[in-house]
């Protein structure tokens, strides 16, 4: 009995989710390799990533967050908000109160970040942990007052190795000790813009490389003997759908240029107009293979409308389409698109003590990450859209049943019900049946005057 309880307690302590003071900080590190499809896991060879995979899990398909751009997604991933929650809701943005533009090339703001906490902050803050990041949008910015301890200032000219270099001697140091790091590349996403993905003959060969760079990150981290110890999850933002010179939307066939502002471009177009009415009537009609809507009649399920930043007037392209004024096509590929599309969802992987081994699942959507990591790391999240629920079969402290074996249980429940049920009424019966001799009692005259 007293051995049970043990067992008993020793479960609630080890499964609860908490870090004792004596066991080791638990470290994460979050990468994210920008526009990796998910479907390119299905049709190219990845083995460094089916290596990671198999000592871990896989989720097949993520659904992001609408748009589907990188800025807005990766913002997703570290704040498990919706876009009209965290404030990054396009890669362009224009704030109308302030005056102030947004852009891959101006992003330095906290003003446009600090609507939202991201969880490097949350474990500087929350933890008194440290944080390093090479690369991930946002991490060079003071959000909160607050950048990683150890941080690089983004530049695309710096090469993957030395970002990986960095990111191991950062976890190598032990004062501070770094629990929580990014690490961003801005692959495969570059070239399937420029080849578009169904290009499998460029696709192979720049998702080769990608996959050599998982290898040199495992390789690197197994040699600094981190590998075992930390937890590391291989992610993306968007995927990417083929565009082709014959899939063109141009507004200037339908409307004056000069009658609205192009905040931000395809294939979701933010429209800044001088005469909403009359721009969205000249627009309404102007392409089937685009949809439009006024901010107040953007669907629900996009999340996207709780914003000053998101414009009065939104153009959705169809998957493939592409908006431009008058310009020609200028990538083959894109991403932006709505968010329930395959072609724009990502994968994610991850592997350390905290996950499963050799486990898969169909699907998590990006918000879930946020309470997923949290959790992993033992910080109160922030307010989020995320539930940790959909994301607990990848953990390895937490109890989890999948569907088919809850099927299985109910079944199996029911027929041990029935069995019961069955017997109480046979062996009710069979009483029953006996009952009438039990009640035969001797009467007094019923003595037998030959006995005795
Ligand atoms: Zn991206």
């Amino acid at each position: 009995m007293h051995l049970i309880l043990v067992f008993f307690f020793y479960g609630i302590i080890c499964c609860s989710g908490s870090h004792s003071a004596y066991a080791p900080m638990p470290r994460l590190l979050l990468v994210s390799f920008d526009g990796f499809r998910a479907d390119y896991l299905k049709k190219y060879e990845f083995p460094h990533l089916q290596d990671f995979i198999k000592d871990g899990v896989l989720v097949e398909d993520i659904t992001n967050a609408f748009i589907t751009k990188t800025f807005p997604n990766h913002y997703s991933i570290v704040t498990g908000l919706y876009e009209e929650s965290h404030g990054i809701v396009a890669n362009e943005m224009f704030d109308a109160a302030t005056n102030k533009t947004f852009s891959q090339f101006n992003d330095k703001d906290p003003f446009w970040w600090n609507e939202a906490v991201p969880i490097w902050v949350t474990n500087q803050l929350q933890e008194n942990r440290t944080s390093a990041s090479a690369m991930w949008p946002g991490t060079d910015v003071k959000i909160h007052n607050t950048t990683p301890h150890f941080f690089m200032k983004y530049d695309s000219a710096i090469g993957f190795n030395e970002r990986v270099e960095n990111i191991i001697a950062w976890l190598n140091s032990s004062n501070p000790l770094v629990s929580f790091a990014t690490l961003y590349w801005e692959e495969p996403d570059a070239s399937g813009h420029k080849y578009g993905p169904e290009d499998t003959k460029n696709m192979i060969g720049v998702l080769k490389e990608v996959d050599n760079l998982i290898g040199l990150l495992v390789e690197k981290l197994k040699a600094s003997k981190l590998w075992e110890e930390i937890n590391v999850i291989i992610t993306s933002d968007h995927g990417m759908a083929q565009c082709s010179p014959d899939r063109l939307i141009k507004l200037d066939d339908c409307i004056d240029r000069n009658s609205y502002t192009l905040v931000d471009k395809s294939p979701v177009a933010a429209i800044l107009p001088k005469n909403e009415t009359y721009v969205y009537n000249m627009l309404k009609n102007c392409s089937a293979y685009m949809k439009i809507y006024l901010k107040e009649e953007i669907p629900d399920h996009y999340h996207y409308h709780h914003n000053k930043r998101i414009q009065p007037i939104i153009l959705v392209a169809d998957e493939g389409w592409t908006i431009v004024q008058n310009e020609s096509l200028s990538r083959l590929g894109d991403h932006g698109y709505d968010n329930s599309l395959r072609s724009m969802h990502p994968f994610l992987a991850a592997h350390g003590p905290a996950f499963r081994k050799g486990y898969r699942q169909n699907s998590i959507y990006t918000v879930d990450i946020y309470p997923m990591m949290c959790h992993i790391l033992g910080l109160m999240p922030q307010p989020n859209n995320g539930t940790l629920s959909h994301a607990k079969c990848l953990l390895a402290d937490q109890w989890c049943i999948n569907v088919p074996e809850a099927i299985g249980i109910v079944i199996g429940v029911f027929i041990v019900l029935t069995t019961l049920t069955c017997l109480i009424i046979i062996m009710k019966s069979r009483t029953a049946s006996v009952h009438p001799f039990s009640r035969l009692q001797l009467q007094e005259d019923d003595d037998d005057p030959l006995i005795g």
